[in-house]
C-alpha cells in the first residue's frame, strides 16, 4: 500500500482511535496502547504489548508518523538544532529546537509555506502549498523527541511554540485539534501553558480561539504603531484594522487571564525610530501586555534590513519609561544559518523537485 493510502493513527484523537480499532474487529484497550506507543514514537513493530498478528497489519495498513527528519544542524554556540522534516507527499517544512535551562522548546510550522504575504517574511514567498494536519505537527514533536532521546540526554520537548511557517489562525480546525491531542495524559502531556501560538492577527479567529478553553500564550504579530506602517508590512492589516486588533486581544486577556506578547521586528528606516517606540507605547497603554523586540533577519528578497543594536536599545529605552514591560528576543543559534524559513528555501532551492511541488 502506498504511504498516501494509509491510515494516519497519529492525529486521531483516543475516541477516534477506539472507532478505527472496533471497526478492524480489535478490543477498545488497544486504541490507549497505541496512543501511547505512537506518540512515544515507537514504530509499529516495536509495539510489544500488541500481539505480532497486529503489528503487521497495522504496518501494512496504517501510518505511524507522517514526519521523518531530512537533516539537521546543530550551533556549537548553544545548542540549538534547526531541522528539516519531509512530508509524506514530499513537501519539505523545517522547526528549530531550541535548548534553554528550563527545558526544550520546540518552534512547529503549522503550513507549508504560508499566504499571508508579509513583506519581510522568508515563508511566504512561495505562497502556502498546502496546510499540515494535527498528526503532521504531533509528528514534528515525536521527531523532535527521537533527536533529543539519540543524544542520550533522556530529555523530551516541553514547550511549543506555533512560530515556523504558517499562519495557524489560518489552519484553525487542524491546530485546535492539534492543540487538544497535544495535552492528552499517555500522549504527549504538554500542557496548554507551555505553549505559544503566534499570529499575524487574524481577528475573527482570535475571537473564536478565546472561547475554545485552550488558555496558551497568544503571541501577535504587531510591527508597526498604526495602520499605515503595518499596512505596508502586512497585507493582513489591510482586512484588520489595529483597533480591531488590539480589541481581539483585549478580548483574549480578558476570556484567559493571560498577558498577550506582541512581537516587534525591527526594521530599518520603517519601523523602529523613537517617535514610533512613543506611538507604540501610547497605543498599549494599560494593556496587560509584554513586548518583544525582534532585531529583523534581513530579506534580501525583499530589500529590508535590519537595525543596529543601538536603535534597539533606544525604542527599548522608550517602552520602558513608559513602562511597558519589554525584552528583546535572544538570539539562537547565531552560527547556523536558516531563520525563518530560509533553511526551506536553500534546499528547495538546491534541490529543486520539492521547490516545485510546494509551489501554488
Ligand atoms: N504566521 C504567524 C507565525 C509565524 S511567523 C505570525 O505571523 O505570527 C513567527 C514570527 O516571526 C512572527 O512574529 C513573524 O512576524 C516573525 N518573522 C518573520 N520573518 C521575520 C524576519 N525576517 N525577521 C524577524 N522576524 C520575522
Amino acid at each position: 500500500m502506498s504511504d498516501t493510502m494509509k491510515t494516519q493513527l497519529l492525529g486521531m484523537t483516543p475516541k477516534e482511535l477506539a472507532a478505527y480499532f472496533k471497526e478492524i474487529g480489535q478490543p477498545a484497550f488497544r486504541a490507549k496502547q497505541v496512543f501511547s506507543w505512537l506518540h512515544a514514537g515507537v514504530p509499529f513493530d516495536g509495539m510489544t504489548n500488541l500481539p505480532k498478528a497486529l503489528r503487521q497489519t497495522l504496518a501494512k495498513t496504517c501510518m505511524d508518523n507522517p514526519v521523518s527528519v531530512l537533516s539537521t544542524v546543530q550551533s556549537k554556540l548553544d545548542g540549538t538544532i534547526k531541522l528539516l522534516y519531509k512530508l509524506h507527499d514530499g513537501h519539505v517544512i523545517e522547526g528549530v529546537l531550541m535548548r534553554y535551562k528550563y527545558g526544550n522548546t520546540l518552534c512547529l510550522s503549522t503550513q507549508v509555506g504560508c499566504r499571508m504575504g508579509c513583506a519581510f517574511c522568508a515563508s511566504t514567498l512561495d505562497g502556502c502549498a498546502r496546510s499540515l494536519t494535527p498528526a503532521e505537527m504531533l509528528g514534528q514533536i515525536v521527531c523532535a523527541n527521537g533527536i533529543l532521546h539519540a543524544q542520550g540526554e533522556g530529555q523530551k520537548v516541553g514547550n511549543i511554540v506555533l512560530m515556523g511557517s504558517g499562519e495557524p489562525f489560518d489552519n484553525y480546525d487542524n491546530v485546535v485539534k492539534f492543540l487538544r491531542i497535544l495535552r492528552l495524559e499517555g500522549g504527549l502531556c504538554i500542557g496548554m501553558r507551555s505553549v505559544s501560538l503566534s499570529t499575524c492577527g487574524l481577528v475573527p479567529q482570535m475571537r473564536k480561539f478565546a472561547e475554545e478553553d485552550l488558555p496558551v500564550t497568544l503571541s501577535l504579530s504587531l510591527h508597526a504603531p498604526d495602520d499605515e506602517v503595518r499596512r505596508k508590512l502586512m497585507p493582513v492589516a489591510n482586512a484588520y484594522n489595529f483597533d480591531e486588533v488590539l480589541d481581539a486581544c483585549r478580548n483574549y486577556i480578558e476570556k484567559t487571564g493571560r498577558r498577550v506578547i506582541f512581537e516587534y521586528a525591527l526594521v530599518h528606516g520603517v519601523n523602529a525610530s523613537p517617535e514610533q517606540a512613543a506611538k507604540l507605547a501610547g497605543r498599549l497603554r494599560g494593556m496587560q501586555c509584554h513586548v518583544n523586540l525582534i532585531p529583523l533577519n534581513s530579506v534580501p528578497e525583499r530589500g529590508l534590513t535590519g537595525v543596529s543594536e543601538r536603535e534597539v536599545d533606544a525604542f527599548k529605552k522608550v517602552l520602558e519609561q513608559k513602562n511597558i514591560s519589554v525584552t528583546r528576543r535572544r538570539e539562537m543559534g547565531d552560527d547556523i544559518e536558516g531563520a525563518c524559513g530560509q533553511l526551506r528555501r536553500r534546499y528547495i532551492r538546491d534541490n529543486g523537485k520539492a521547490g516545485e511541488e510546494a509551489r501554488d
